[in-house]
């Protein structure tokens, strides 16, 4: 065995590990627990806890952490030793089946929309099995469940297993309709995560991308992305070493890293993991992001999350290819037998249905401050939902509406199946990048989550619309005399209601917005927009009836969402202000003088010059110096106003509306300036010199 099979998953207390270190009927309760979801008794959480510690101790582990998403969508972790002091005044290592299952973090500091208002303060952290627990810096996390004293969901992992539930128990059912008998289907994610690699020098010049993670000033680069030599090209020696790095660490914690490559952006890189269940998937991709950003310093560098760090230049996202699977089948492969197509087409039109009716709610699970100046800027999806399925898929799907099997019934879809089915390459789909939610061969691909973004919450609405389409099929054949021909039915019937969501074309055309417009589909461009259908009675509906979130539970979710937006529009316009007033206008005032000053020295020199160029550039400066102060003032005012609003929704929306403006304004005045005032006078790293490094 090579040494990067012989250190893969050494630091995750995985499947093979408990096999190794339990007791067999340990072993086996606890596999039971893990692939049923059957509850844990404290015995046997017992022996695991013993088995873990020592595994952990044995690995460098001194501490232990419930690890886990809070509404902020980043993890948290709370160290504890596994010191237990003995009265002999020595000390054993030690940890409980209690403490593995159950943590008591203090819940008041985190977000949670008004839960604690009405409930209580104290938070429970509850082991989630179906995600392994690994060891970090020492540190033997837990992944876990984080929720109220009265069982209200506080974090995003919650409702995504509950959402995992939930599809699960409905695509059972339609697989039992097709005489298939499993326990359980999973969903599948693999999380295409980009980013920038910049280098620290830069970086720690720059209070924007300190504060808020993004370049709040800064004029176009001379050069940008228009070569097009960047995408897939040669890697930078440096970042090569930090992505070997990356790679190592990765492997070691069994994220399974696959793919890395630079990106259509300078200092843009992607690096794709191979896809896994839902849940691990999303535990992997927040670790793969911490540690792009820890690993970054011991290359010098420093790695940008934010979805848009330079204006201009291609931001990051996040593409979250989805599939739903059996453990021996993934049922979005089109297949080639037609009893298998027709179980596909089953599965396919219940996305259609599910996207085309929930297109809200997708769009709100990927709406953030920072995905807003990605989505519908021409290098990210439209704001607007629509699905690509492709040529060969399309037409499959077009002559299914079409009624072409009139004749034959099923029978005739059966032969289209297997005229045209067989022939569906996985890789055949046409490399449509416009469409929000693509079909890709066997899963779909929805491009819109930025590259910020906890994918739970994408992954929670894509689950639960998909059980409720699958409950609609169920209900729908149920106890017909024909089951293929009530099942193709359906999928005709579905399909030609939802055929607007489908559109195989290019998705950045202007005519493509008014299309839609016509076709009826939501165009919510901002955060502000989409959030409000969080509280629709039909969403709030669709939460409650598969048991995803209650309405208290979807409430708090809204205000997080809108309290956490202002707060970010806020840190950033105060963080531009700052700038503004202490660095940039002095630094431009400055410079004024010493033109000033040379025109002063010219003149005394020789009383016949005319300095015309320094007196033109002098009264740029000043016109300059003197918008920006109003352009400050403006930016203050909008701020006060902002923060003086209770609602949260008017708060967001003047956040959105006035604060947003504000800032425009006053960036399009200093760019100007960095235009004119010379390198060595401007205070910060330009675009130029950040993007373009060796
Ligand atoms: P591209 O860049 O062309 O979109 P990549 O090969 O970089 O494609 O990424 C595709 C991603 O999709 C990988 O993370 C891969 O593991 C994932 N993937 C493949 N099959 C499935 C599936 N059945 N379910 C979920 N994700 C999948
Ligand atoms: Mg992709």
């Amino acid at each position: 065995m090579g040494r990067i099979a012989e250190e893969y998953g050494t630091l995750v207390f995985n499947d093979h590990t408990m096999q190794e270190l339990l007791p067999s009927a340990t072993y086996k309760a606890l596999s039971r627990t893990i692939k049923e979801g059957k509850p844990l008794d404290e015995d046997v959480a017992n022996v695991v806890a013993h088995a873990m510690k020592e595994w952990a101790v044995a690995n460098g582990a001194t501490h232990y952490t419930h690890w886990f998403q809070p509404l902020s969508g980043i993890t948290s972790e709370k160290h504890d030793s596994f010191i237990d002091p003995q009265p002999d005044g020595r000390a054993i290592m030690k940890f409980s089946g209690k403490a593995l299952i159950q943590g008591e973090p203090d819940a008041s500091s985190f977000p949670s929309g008004g839960i604690r208002a009405t409930f209580e303060a104290r938070g429970y952290t509850a082991w989630d099995p179906t995600s392994y627990a690994f060891i970090k810096d020492e540190v033997l996390c837990i992944p876990t469940a984080f929720c109220s004293y009265t069982g209200e969901a506080l974090d995003k992992k919650t409702p995504l297993l509950r959402s995992m539930e939930a599809v699960s128990k409905e695509a059972v059912k339609v697989l039992a309709l097709f005489g298939i008998d499993v326990p359980r289907v999973t969903t599948t994610v693999g999380a295409e995560q980009e980013y920038f690699l910049i280098r620290e020098a830069d970086y720690e010049q720059r209070q924007d991308l300190i504060l808020t993670g993004r370049t709040l000033f800064g004029a176009p680069p001379c050069k940008g992305q228009e070569m097009e030599e960047h995408y897939f090209g040669a890697i930078r020696p440096t970042v090569n070493e930090f992505m070997k790095e990356l790679d190592e660490e990765l492997w070691k914690l069994g994220v399974p890293a696959k793919t890395k490559h630079n990106e259509v952006a300078p200092c843009q890189h992607e690096l794709a993991p191979m896809f896994s269940i839902s849940n691990a998937a999303i535990d992997h991709n927040l670790l793969t992001m911490e540690l792009m950003r820890t690993l970054a310093s011991h290359h010098g560098l420093v790695c940008l999350q934010h979805e848009k760090p330079f204006e201009g230049i291609n931001g990051s996202g996040k593409h979250n290819n989805w599939s739903i699977a059996t453990d021996d089948e993934n049922l979005l492969d089109p297949g080639s037998t037609p009893a298998q197509n027709l179980r596909f087409l089953v599965f396919l039109a219940a996305v259609v249905q599910a996207v085309d009716d929930y297109q809200d709610l997708l769009r709100i699970s990927v709406a953030s401050a920072g995905n807003d100046h990605r989505l519908g800027a021409n290098e990210a999806p439209p704001a607007v939902i629509s699905i690509f399925l492709g040529d060969e898929l399309g037409r499959v799907v077009d002559a299914i509406i079409a009624g072409k099997e009139d004749a034959g019934g099923a029978k005739a879809l059966m032969d289209l199946g297997v005229d045209v089915l067989p022939s569906f390459e996985r890789d055949n789909t046409d490399r449509n990048r416009t469409s929000p939610f693509a079909f890709t061969g066997n899963k779909f691909e929805f491009r819109m989550p930025g590259s910020q973004v906890n994918l739970a919450d994408a992954n929670t609405i894509l689950n639960t619309i998909v059980a409720k389409s699958l409950k609609d099929f169920t209900e729908a054949v149920e106890g017909a005399d024909d089951f293929e021909k009530a099942a193709y039915d359906w999928v005709r019937e579905t399909l030609t209601d939802h055929q607007r969501i489908i559109f195989n074309g290019d998705g950045y055309a202007d005519e493509w917005l008014e299309e839609a417009e016509r076709r009826g589909l939501l165009n919510l461009p901002s955060l502000v927009d989409a959030a409000p259908h969080m509280l629709d009675p039909k969403n709030i509906a669709l939460f409650e009836e598969f048991g995803v979130l209650n309405e208290a539970e979807n409430h708090a979710r809204y205000e997080v969402k809108l309290d956490t937006y202002s707060k970010l529009i806020n840190i950033e316009g105060q963080t531009m202000a700052h700038m503004a007033k202490r660095k940039i206008v002095p630094a431009v005032s400055a410079y004024a003088d010493q033109v000033a000053r040379t025109i002063n020295d010219k003149r005394t020199a020789n009383p016949e010059l005319e300095p015309t160029a320094d007196l033109r550039l002098l009264k740029r400066l000043n016109d300059g110096a003197n918008a920006m102060y109003d352009a400050i003032d403006a930016l203050d005012a909008a701020l006060a106003k902002a923060q003086d609003i209770e609602d949260t929704l008017d708060r967001a929306r003047s956040y959105h509306d006035d604060v947003l403006g504000a800032m425009e304004g006053l960036r399009a005045i200093t760019d100007d300036m960095e235009g004119i005032v010379s390198t060595e006078a401007w205070p910060l790293p330009t675009y130029n010199k950040i993007l373009f490094y060796c």
